[in-house]
């Protein structure tokens, strides 16, 4: 048998890569295309397992790089250093995702769709209805699990009309509460007792380079900021090792109030500086209000002050 596409999100997935990733294995299928395989590049954190868990489904297989030569297609993300290892040498077949488009090329044509939404199951929703590709009840709980991730349950600046429309009527397909089930969903995702502090700073980390500045933008979802603060000292100790190990100049992790749309910030390494263009840090520390997304609020404010 021909060799499996596989499908798969970023490092450190989330609930949109872990989602998305299989329904998209589930849209190719629909449309005849039984041999692809969706597959993750890391640990699923609770928010995703709680989805999995209501629908009783396994995650996908582990894999640790990719062959040359394999055939692959991106969800969530295009950027390489964001994806499987290997990726250089693999073949890209398509693109779905809802990121700026960074490091990215590859030798042959593809499929890539781009589009600025809240969410790349927002996509796939799109996909299913101009397909006429109907929506059964397993692939709406998943494509409406990564919206409620991706945007705070449609509070996050990044939400689109695209992602309210859809998650409404995914919703419906799905015979769910959205809000109750996104809050049950995202409260999963803020029980942080299990992990140490090195897994926390890793749990949802984003490695970008700007102008030779290598920044790691880390964020974890909380009910409580003073909760997670109980942790500081140990946090930074972590963070500090990070740094060291990786040549890191700017280590930011934002703890994010997911109920009322703040992130704390904890910003360390020799180039604190451009944080503190936008605000003043103190014990390393500054409260943001209202921002609670890295793509379009914490990437931003460390990118234009490079
Ligand atoms: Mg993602
Ligand atoms: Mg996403
Ligand atoms: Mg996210």
């Amino acid at each position: 048998m021909e060799e499996k596409i596989l499908i798969f999100g970023h490092k450190n997935p989330d609930t949109d890569t872990i989602c998305s990733s299989m329904v998209k294995q589930i849209l190719c299928e629909k449309e005849g295309n039984t041999n692809v395989k969706a597959v993750r590049l890391g640990n699923v954190n609770k928010e995703t397992q709680y989805a999995l868990d209501y629908l009783q489904i396994e995650a996908p297989e582990l894999i640790e790089k990719v062959e040359e030569g394999q055939k692959v297609i991106l969800i969530d993300h295009n950027e390489f250093n964001q994806s499987a290892d290997g990726i250089e040498n693999a073949k890209i077949i398509e693109v779905v995702d809802h990121h700026r488009i960074c490091n990215f090329q590859t030798t042959e044509p593809l499929y890539y769709t781009a589009r600025p939404f809240g969410c790349t199951a927002t996509i796939l929703y799109q996909e299913f209805v101009a397909k006429g590709i109907e929506i059964e009840k397993k692939e709406a709980v998943l494509m409406a699990s990564a919206i409620i991730s991706d945007t705070l349950l449609l509070k996050s600046p990044t939400t689109t009309k695209y992602d309210e429309k859809a998650l409404g009527e995914l919703g419906r397909i799905a015979g769910i509460d959205i809000n109750k089930y996104g809050l049950e969903m995202l409260k999963a995702g803020t029980d942080l007792d299990d992990f140490s502090e090195k897994e926390l700073i890793n749990l949802d980390a984003k490695k970008f380079e700007s102008k030779g500045v290598k920044c790691v933008i880390a964020q974890v979802n909380t009910v409580s900021i003073p909760d997670v603060l109980k942790r500081k000292e140990k946090l930074e100790e972590e963070m500090k090792n990070a740094i060291s190990e990786n040549g890191t100049d700017l280590f930011v992790l934002a703890i994010t109030d997911i109920l009322n749309s703040n992130s704390q910030i904890i910003a360390l390494g020799n180039r604190v500086d451009i944080i503190e263009k936008t605000c003043k840090l103190e014990d390393n520390m500054a409260l943001l209000e209202g921002v609670v997304s890295r793509k379009k609020q914490l990437l931003p404010m460390v990118e234009n002050n490079i």
